[in-house]
């Protein structure tokens, strides 16, 4: 959709994630993501980094009293159709946000991408804060999108662990679904949809040779917040937000002296 000539968005969609000064992950690659679906995107920043393609050289929380007063702002006047979080850096912000969902006016899709680390390893929230998300969060969540290795932190079981019992040890925190990325398993990679621990459908992709893939999970979990605030059911709304990202991986570029971001202008 178009949004020239004075158009309006159709839909509204609120990205509660942590910043990347580097523009490829987190908050920036959010907003790029919404304005590439054509819906009207806002941020509620939650954590500040300083990163770049190398790496996340430091992070640091958002006091609680302004991410409230950035999710009132923002619901309280323009409203939401869909809510993404992202990057929430300690365990006290995790649960700050589950609350601030409780107060919505009217139910609308969340979709939690439980972020614990980038893909250079680096941590992005403490270590307390894993088991808020599973506690506090993920009730609150239409969605939830770890790719294995956070699955796998999430449940206390092993990255080895098959994606099916992961989802099952996963299944009684609360949310509706859960999505499991399997980007960074040996072979073809397969996201897997499962409602509960009952698996719904398979995502097969394939396995793309670039590198420059920085901004990847944040790429997907706004792309499928967008589809839902579009009317889209969750299979299908997957389907879409997947094919967005392997465009967006595939254009994925080159930038500083390490991995470079996805590209959305593809
Ligand atoms: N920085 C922020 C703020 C993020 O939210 C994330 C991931 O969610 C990352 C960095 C890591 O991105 P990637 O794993 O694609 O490098």
């Amino acid at each position: 959709m178009s949004t020239s000539g004075g158009e309006l968005p159709t839909a509204r969609v609120l990205t509660i994630a942590g910043s990347d000064s580097g523009g490829g992950a987190g908050i920036q690659a959010d907003l790029k993501t919404m304005l590439a679906h054509g819906v009207h995107g806002m941020s509620v920043l939650a954590a500040l980094t300083a990163q770049n393609s190398v790496g996340v050289q430091d992070f640091w929380p958002v006091p609680a009293d302004l991410v409230t007063a950035q999710f009132r702002s923002v619901v309280d006047d323009i409203g939401v159709d869909a809510i993404k979080t992202g990057m929430l850096a300690d365990a006290e912000l995790v649960g700050l946000v589950a609350d601030l969902l409780g107060t919505l006016p009217a139910p609308v899709p969340v979709v939690v991408d439980p972020v614990c680390a980038s893909k250079h390893g680096d941590p992005l929230i403490a270590p307390d804060a894993v088991v808020a998300l599973r506690e506090r969060l993920f009730a609150r969540a239409d969605v939830i999108t770890p790719n294995l290795g956070e699955a796998a932190l999430l449940s206390g079981l092993t990255v080895q662990t098959p994606p099916d019992e992961l989802a099952a040890a996963l299944a009684g925190s609360g949310q509706t679904w859960t999505l499991i990325k399997g980007g960074h398993a040996e072979g073809e990679p397969i996201d897997r949809l499962y409602r509960g621990a009952e698996p719904v459908r398979s995502y097969p992709g394939p396995r793309l040779s670039n590198r420059h893939t920085h901004g990847t999970g944040c790429t997907l979990a706004s792309a499928l917040a967008c589809q839902l605030a579009l009317g889209k059911e969750m299979p299908e709304a997957v389907g879409a937000a997947k094919r967005y990202v392997t465009g967006a991986i595939a254009g994925g570029f080159a930038l500083g002296s390490g991995i470079g971001p996805v590209d959305h202008l593809w």
